[in-house]
């Protein structure tokens, strides 16, 4: 080993880590001073006994003497650990290695999680980012009763307008209940539909379809003596519609919406206030509902599943059926044959395309099939679901390892359409941070990010400064680690299970080093 001075004299601890006879493994009771504060390299050949000194002995030290300071309580938890073999160590600090492991299979871990950062952009656009609507991308509103009061006295002044409450939005139902309650309060009419009714005794709609009902609260003009009751009947409207309003006016056909919470003026579609979690493809609240915040799904490749299209069915032609066995699926595919024109020992490459898709992708004609058991014989009608759906049912039903690894092999993963590989749900995408939303900076080199927050205070709103500085603070901080650690090509979305051991080692010394702990002693290999 080189690098190391072998000097065997005791020297003040906070200048040095002393290590006196270590003998783990290979070592051949070495005793070493390493100086503190510095970057110290442990070079040698393979098997010298680098990682035994530096692994198995200084940091298995340091790890045995934290754990000593835990109550026995929780030892018996950890377990204790075995003192290495070495006579002592003097000076030594708190230790956290870093070592070149790949950080994490996990498909949900991405540089942006493990480095902390993405979360902190979480908070930037829960707090400071602008919403807009996924229907007309007109910016989002939210206004104060008094606002809509305002607005609405002003905007239509001399106009009939009609004030409704929003009840069911594109929502199936009869809904018997909700029309006895409104009568119940003493209303009379409600729009089901675009078209206006009087509610009538054990009124309802078609359970089957889906409705639009907003409950009609008055209809006046819009003059200043009516004052009083436009301001009423514009709280009535908010309290029934659960803090949204709809206005109609009587001339034009045109709708608009006032509402508490965000909502597109023109369309009526809310957001909820955005939290956080609204911006994690990890939870519910925030992942693409198709991929489950995956950002890719596994489709089912018609080329895995018949590899040869010249053998035929019965020699194993369908890949995930195998050979011919005397099964249900087997019976189900020959009653096909027959209905379609071909039989088992027919080669695949001489059914007709048609046909082929009936095969992968099932029927809805009903098959005949005899059973003769008992000496009965009886005729069931059934559908052939298809060898592409069985195969995607067993893999989403996910009750069965085994089953699932058996459907996965034959299909590919594929990036999700929904989402477009952004992992996140339509609307988390439609909030912006001077004009980005979160996937396009997910999707930036950190040198690109980097320099997009530079001079951002300029381009965004005096309000927008004062709730985003310190997270913006936050965020300019970690990522000039990771540029000091000559990362900056990395994007945020990356998966860390797609990083080299380097790059994974390099974010957590970054990681590190932004954690801001005093008088640690790293190690690294
Ligand atoms: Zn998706």
């Amino acid at each position: 080993m080189k690098g190391i001075n072998k000097k065997n004299k005791t020297t003040k601890s906070d200048e040095y880590i002393e290590i006196f006879g270590a003998r783990e493994h290979n070592l051949k009771d070495v005793d070493v001073k390493i100086p503190r504060n510095q970057l110290v390299v442990i070079t040698g050949l393979s098997g010298s006994g680098k990682s035994s000194l530096a692994f198995d002995t200084i940091y298995a030290e340091g790890q045995r003497r934290y754990i000593e300071t835990f109550s026995s309580y929780a030892r018996q938890f950890i377990g204790g650990l075995e003192r290495p073999d070495v006579d002592k160590i003097n000076g030594l600090s708190p230790v956290i290695s870093i070592e070149q492991k790949t950080v994490n299979k996990n498909p949900r871990s991405t540089v942006g999680t493990i480095t902390e950062i993405y979360d902190f952009l979480r908070l930037l656009y829960a707090r400071a980012s602008i919403a807009y609507s996924y229907v007309t991308n007109e910016k989002m509103v939210r206004y104060s009763d008094a606002q809509i009061i305002e607005l609405i006295s002003e905007k239509y002044l001399g106009k009939t307008i009609t004030l409704l409450s929003p009840l069911v939005k594109g929502r199936k139902g009869h809904y018997r209940e909700l029309f006895e309650q409104v009568a119940r309060k003493g209303f009379l009419r409600v729009r089901v539909d675009g078209s206006s009714e009087k509610i009538k005794h054990r009124m309802q709609v078609d359970r089957y379809k889906t409705h639009d009902i907003e409950l009609i609260i008055d209809r006046l003009t819009v003059e200043n003596v009516s004052a009083k009751r436009l301001k009423q009947s514009i709280l009535t409207a908010l309290k029934e519609g659960k803090g949204q309003l709809m206005l109609l006016e009587d001339d034009e056909k045109t709708v608009r919406f006032f509402s508490r919470s965000l909502m597109c003026p023109t369309s009526g579609v809310s957001y909820d206030e955005p939290a956080p979690n609204l911006f994690s493809f990890n939870s519910p609240y925030g992942a693409c509902r198709k991929c489950n915040g995956l950002g890719e799904v596994r489709e089912v490749d018609e080329k895995k599943i018949i590899p040869d299209p010249k053998l035929s069915i019965k020699k194993g032609g369908l890949a995930p059926l195998g050979e011919y066995k005397k099964n249900w699926v087997f019976k189900q595919i020959e009653l096909l044959g027959e209905k379609y024109g071909f039989n088992l020992n027919t080669p695949l490459e001489e059914i007709s395309k048609e046909t082929i898709n009936v095969i992968l992708y099932g029927t809805n004609e009903q098959l005949e099939i005899k059973s003769d058991t008992l000496g009965i014989t009886q005729s069931f009608n059934i559908s052939f679901e298809g060898v592409s759906n069985i195969l995607k049912d067993q893999f989403d039903d996910g009750s069965s390892q085994n089953y699932q690894r058996w459907a996965s092999a034959f299909m590919n993963k594929v990036p999700c359409t929904e989402c477009e590989g952004s992992r996140l749900k339509k609307e988390a995408l439609y909030f912006r941070f001077d004009d980005r939303n979160i996937a396009e900076i997910a999707a930036m080199e950190i040198s690109e990010i980097h320099k997009w927050l530079e001079g951002v205070e300029t381009r965004i709103s005096e309000k927008q400064n004062k709730i985003a500085s310190e997270v913006v603070k936050e965020i300019r901080g970690r990522l000039q680690f990771l540029l000091d650690v000559g990362i900056e090509y990395l994007t945020l979305n990356r998966s860390s299970r797609t990083l080299s051991g380097g790059e994974a080692q390099r974010i957590r010394l970054a990681t590190q080093i932004g954690s801001q702990l005093t008088g640690v002693l790293y190690i690294l290999d």
